[in-house]
């Protein structure tokens, strides 16, 4: 399994204001990177703080794209997952519409409501007590042939697959604006590392959309 964490920062280093609504931070050569990277993936996976902010659809956007990975006998889009303990995700969260497959990775902490209410819409992974336990449920979705997996955040969920040592690479949009605000969600929130913290090897970098990309490899 190969996970890349894909993300768009302010110049100070925030994913969105303290309101935490979507922002613009990157322009359309950032996009269709973003898109890109997307077809380019067996899963695309989020956090459910950014379900509920965005309600974002993770859908591969450009028809070529998609038409490309029909013709390699691909699904048109990549498969979708959200992880949530408790099974937050809204029934009619746009990430739970047919365009793809939609795995939910829940805790034991999902009631069996919330399970019953999202199980025709979603397959349902549980690993966790009461969070979810990223390496069983990232284990569970390899167990599915999922093996390109892109994540596109939130913070929270960011800094969790950096603790359980599962990302291989970091791809930043460093963008023209800033943000500021100490409760704005940054790149990596949760507790936050005070040792033996995660060390990158920078790969690539490349201007784009008056920003920067910065390709960064997680060293072993
Ligand atoms: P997040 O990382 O998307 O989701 C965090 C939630 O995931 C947690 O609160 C937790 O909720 C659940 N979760 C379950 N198990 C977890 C685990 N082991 N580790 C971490 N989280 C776990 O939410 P966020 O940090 O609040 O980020 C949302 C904000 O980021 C929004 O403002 C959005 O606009 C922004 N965003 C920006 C970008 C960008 O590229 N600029 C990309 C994505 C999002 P439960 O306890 O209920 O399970």
């Amino acid at each position: 399994m190969h996970v890349v964490v894909n993300a768009a920062a302010s110049a100070d280093g925030k994913l969105s204001s303290r309101r935490r609504e979507q922002i613009a931070i990157s322009g359309a050569e950032d996009f269709a990177r973003v898109d890109r990277l997307r077809a380019d993936s067996d899963a695309v996976v989020v956090g459910v703080g950014t379900v509920l902010a965005d309600d974002p659809h993770l859908t591969v956007k450009d028809e070529t794209l998609r038409a490309k990975r029909r013709k390699n006998d691909r699904p048109e889009n990549p498969a979708r997952v959200v992880v949530d303990s408790s099974g937050r995700t809204p029934t009619d969260a746009a990430v739970l519409d047919d365009a793809a497959t939609t795995y939910l990775c829940l805790s034991e902490a999902a009631s069996v409501d919330r399970r019953a209410a999202l199980a025709d819409r979603a397959a349902l992974i549980t690993a966790g007590d009461e969070r979810v336990d990223l390496l069983p449920a990232f284990a569970a979705l390899q167990e599915q042939g999922l093996e390109r997996i892109m994540v596109e955040g939130g913070g929270e969920l960011i800094f969790s697959l950096f603790e359980a040592g599962l990302v291989d690479e970091l791809r930043v949009f460093v963008g023209p604006k800033l943000i500021g605000g100490r409760d704005a969600p940054t790149l990596a929130d949760g507790d936050g590392f005070v040792a033996e913290f995660p060390s990158l090897e920078l790969a690539e970098v490349d201007r784009l959309d008056g920003g920067v990309l910065l390709t960064w490899r997680v060293a072993d």
